[in-house]
């Protein structure tokens, strides 16, 4: 016997690394798919997250550029009109002033003197005021003599023709020039202001209209200054209105390139103070960057952090400013975008919970196909392990007898195959091992062991009868090998013929048979090779033209025990040859 279970041992892929090799390859090919599952959906996930918050920037960057875009266009807007706006104040009101001379002129011009007219007019307009006070009437003839002057009635009819302003323009000459070529204009003179206490020449803008009773004209100015400063205060003031947001907690702030403070809906007490200063909570000097951003890229988008009311933490603000240059403002607006930090934030605490989630369904995915694959792959193997050893079983029962395989026992085809292949291997191999070649009656061997069952079996009751053709060898060299041949196989099918079914018949050797029988007398023992003997006898074979005859020795187990049988039968044997042949001895 082979140590079958010291071999299997040694060697290194047995069934069960096969199992592991299976399993790692299974549980790999899971866990890859899995990550790839994993990263693929984070990855999706924070480009969401992005997108998200892009959107949102963007929305609110839309928004505040939006909010500042409207105050800068009023403002534009504002600034653009100042000149038309003053040029009609002007206007219209010496046109009115116009109206109540002339007025007075016909009401009273057929009963009253021209001094007397004089005297009414002058009394009618010299207390009005407008545009804060800094509008008033004045009356001169068209040789530049004062008539009327309210704000320095001492220069009342003083001749002012020379009159020159901080230019040194001739702007009475220039005034009455106007009026006597088209009747009514706009002259433009520099003029210190007068409660103005620096050197500063401000711009005044005069509309004249001609008066033709008595050959005047009147009119009446403004500085530009004074009424742009009007404007910026209208702006101002619509912009401190501003509120924005539910809450009203965003608003439109505007401060000055030296950062005063000018506008703020939100925080008025910074309104006329300087914050060029004034920095957020990392240090950041806002105005200035502010300010910056105006004068070197036309205004844009900074975030700063500022303290929370409660001044327990901070918020991120992101805040737009666009300047207007012609008044050297920023013009400015923020929103707390913190929500959008949170909101990334509370995303990714999304994420985390997601991918933990991922996780745990790709472990449980993972789990349940690997133990589905375990089982799978444990009754598979279980079926190739015992497919195998039904083979196995079959080589080690080979060295004592070649039974075919049971096919009904393999699971699978491959396996079925190869054992119906095995098994006609195995009848060949039997039929080498137990069959003579040439007559197709059993060998000796075949003989031997079931000599020693039987005897065992049936003690006493065996019987041999060997037989041995006579004189054959006249046969061959009569005649050949190949009819000697052709007459053994004749013989040994007679023989087969007519051995009983409780017996059997074998080639001894060249041209000797053994008849075995069991569960016999010596007298049947006898019978069955008188039987046989005579019917080889009456055997005509054609190819030697005649029959041949046998000698039988017939040994029976009641008479002698295991080998000795042979012994016997071989004796009388050789008693028939002695005793003239085609005879049986026993
Ligand atoms: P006897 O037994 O009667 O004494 O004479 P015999 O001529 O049969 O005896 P012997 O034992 O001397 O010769 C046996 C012959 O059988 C010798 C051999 O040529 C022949 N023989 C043995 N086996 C075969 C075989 O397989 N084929 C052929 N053609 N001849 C065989
Ligand atoms: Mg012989
Ligand atoms: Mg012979």
């Amino acid at each position: 016997m082979l140590n079958h279970g010291k071999k299997q041992n040694n060697k290194v892929t047995n069934t069960s690394s096969i199992t592991l090799i299976i399993f790692m390859i299974v549980t790999s090919a899971i866990l890859i798919q899995g990550i790839i599952w994993l990263v693929d959906s984070i990855y999706l996930f924070k480009s969401d997250i992005e997108e998200v918050s892009q959107i949102q920037t963007d929305y609110i960057k839309a928004e505040l550029r939006e909010r500042v875009s409207s105050v800068l266009d009023y403002s534009v807007y504002k600034s653009q009109e100042i000149e038309m706006v003053l040029k009609d104040n002007l206007k219209s009101r010496t046109y009115e002033a116009h109206g109540i001379m002339t007025s007075i002129y016909q009401n009273n011009k057929n009963n009253k003197s021209k001094e007397e007219i004089k005297k009414m007019i002058k009394d009618a307009l010299r207390d009005i005021r407008f545009n804060d006070g800094r509008g008033y009437f004045f009356v001169d003839t068209l040789e530049g003599d004062v008539i009327l002057y309210p704000v320095y009635p001492e220069s009342e009819d003083s001749n002012i023709i020379n009159l020159q302003d901080e230019n040194g323009d001739y702007v009475v000459k220039e005034e009455i020039n106007l009026v006597k070529s088209i009747g009514e204009g706009y002259i433009e003179g520099y003029w210190k202001t007068p409660n103005s206490s620096n050197d500063e020449k401000h711009r005044k803008i005069t509309f004249v209209k001609a008066f033709e009773p008595y050959g005047w004209y009147i009119g009446c100015g403004d500085y530009v200054d004074e009424i742009t400063k009007e404007i910026q205060n209208e702006v101002i003031d619509y912009v401190n209105s501003i509120k924005y947001s539910e809450n009203n907690s965003q608003y439109v702030f505007i401060h000055d390139y030296e950062g005063w403070e000018l506008a703020n809906g939100m925080y008025p007490e910074y309104i006329a103070t300087n914050n060029y200063e004034l920095e957020d909570i990392n240090g950041a000097k806002v105005l200035q960057e502010q300010i910056d951003i105006c004068i070197e890229s036309n205004g844009g988008y900074l975030t700063h952090y500022w303290p929370t009311v409660d001044g327990k933490s901070n918020y991120k603000k992101l805040t737009y400013v666009a300047p207007l240059p012609k008044w050297e403002w920023v013009i400015g607006t923020g929103m707390d975008i913190s929500e959008i930090d949170a909101m990334i934030a509370s995303k990714e605490k999304e994420l985390e919970s997601f991918i933990w989630h991922r996780i745990l369904l790709i472990l449980i995915i993972l789990a349940a196909l690997v133990m589905i694959s375990m089982i799978q792959i444990k009754s598979f193997m279980k079926k190739i392990d015992k497919n195998f050893s039904v083979f196995r079983d079959y080589m080690i029962s080979a060295e004592e007898s070649l039974e075919p395989i049971d096919v009904e026992d393999l699971d699978y085809t491959a396996f079925s195959e190869l054992a119906e292949v095995t098994n006609s291997m195995t009848e060949r191999i039997n039929q080498l091992l137990n069959y003579d070649e040439l007559t197709g009656i059993y060998n000796r061997r075949y003989f031997k062991d079931e000599f020693q069952k039987a005897i065992i079996k049936y003690p006493d009751e065996t019987g041999i009868v060997v037989m041995d053709i006579d004189h054959f060898k006249k046969v061959n060299d009569q005649y050949g090998h190949d009819i000697g041949d052709h007459t053994l196989m004749i013989v040994a099918k007679l023989i087969e013929e007519n051995t009983p079914n409780n017996g059997f018949v074998a080639r001894f050797g060249g041209e000797e048979f053994i008849v075995f029988l069991t569960d016999v007398t010596k007298e049947d023992a006898i019978e069955v090779a008188e039987n046989i003997r005579k019917k080889i006898e009456n055997k005509y074979i054609e190819a030697i033209s005649g029959n041949v005859t046998i000698s039988c020795g017939v040994a029976h187990s009641m008479d002698n025990e295991g080998h000795e049988l042979f012994k016997e039968a071989d004796n009388k044997l050789y008693i028939a040859k002695e005793s003239g042949r085609n005879r049986t001895e026993y």
